[in-house]
């Protein structure tokens, strides 16, 4: 079963490094999928320990009540059964050198959540108007922990160097065409699209990755991972009209994501049963 598992998971996910020079892979934990990893984590998370310092301390933040009592709550519970869950396997927990901060952004227009590198946690009031119960914010906080986990801007950083190097050298033959495109988009998002920072907007092949191990990590920590399907249902309705096609957004349709997490659950209950404290 595990075995068919594996093989399925990384016909889904693929390798992308394998066909560089002088490849530098490292493997994401549980999915094992080899990913491409140019840059040290602590050199990442260093970066994003003062990025999200900057952001605290611009952001309206809420410090205390039940709201942000629950975010703490629920990524205790997560930090523990993660690091313990890596541990009884006898692998290396891939959170070690983690330094986990949470933070309650006051911005009910804000339908979002995110977890940089080194485990740093932002959670906005709006998304806690679509989560309404403690099971669907652990998935979403699941998810986005999965992102840290499973290195994921380290690898999409790492892309960025080699896309990088290589545009150099194909738009000398373009006539300048890529940095044309490059100051264009620019102009309209005030973002280089091919440098991508710490904040990078993920592949959908990272996002579905993401909503996989985020599973596992809520049901590790004991939360009822059903409520993964009318959560994104409930995502879904507030987005009626306005979800852009799956082609065209890096994160799955809702309607896909929904099929893979209906798709995974059962497994998941079955296979990573919550961790006793
Ligand atoms: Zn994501």
């Amino acid at each position: 079963m595990y075995n068919i598992n594996r093989r399925k998971f990384l016909g889904y996910f693929g390798c992308s490094c394998g066909s560089l020079l002088l490849p530098s892979c490292t493997t994401v934990p549980i999915t094992e999928r080899k990913q491409l990893s140019l840059i040290s984590e602590s050199r990442i998370n260093r970066q994003a320990e003062a990025a999200y310092e900057k952001f605290r301390s611009k952001s309206k933040l809420i410090l205390k009540g039940n709201q942000i009592n629950e975010i703490r709550q629920i990524g205790k519970k997560m930090e523990f059964a993660v690091s313990a869950f890596f541990e009884k396997q006898g692998k290396l927990d891939p959170t070690k050198n983690f330094g986990w901060d949470y933070v309650l952004v006051d911005n009910d227009k804000i339908v979002n959540a995110w977890c940089m590198p080194g485990g740093k946690i932002a959670v906005y009031t709006g998304l806690l108007k679509i989560t309404k119960n403690t099971d669907a914010l652990s998935i979403v906080m699941g998810h986005e922990i999965a992102h840290a986990v499973a290195r994921h801007s380290l690898e999409r950083m790492s892309h960025a160097m080699t896309i990088n190097l290589g545009t150099t050298v194909a738009d000398i033959f373009l006539g300048g065409a890529i940095n044309r495109t490059r100051n264009t988009v620019g102009q309209n998002t005030g973002l280089d699209i091919f440098q991508l920072g710490i904040m990078n907007p993920f592949g959908r092949k990272q996002e579905t990755e993401a909503d996989y191990l985020g599973l596992i990590f809520s049901s590790l920590s004991g939360y009822d991972i059903r409520e993964s399907v009318k959560l994104w249902e409930r995502m879904a309705k507030k987005n009626k009209g306005k979800e852009p096609p799956a082609f065209l957004s890096t994160h799955p349709s809702s309607a896909k994501r929904i099929e893979n997490l209906d798709g995974w659950i059962n497994e998941v209950i079955l296979k990573y049963p919550p961790i006793k404290i």
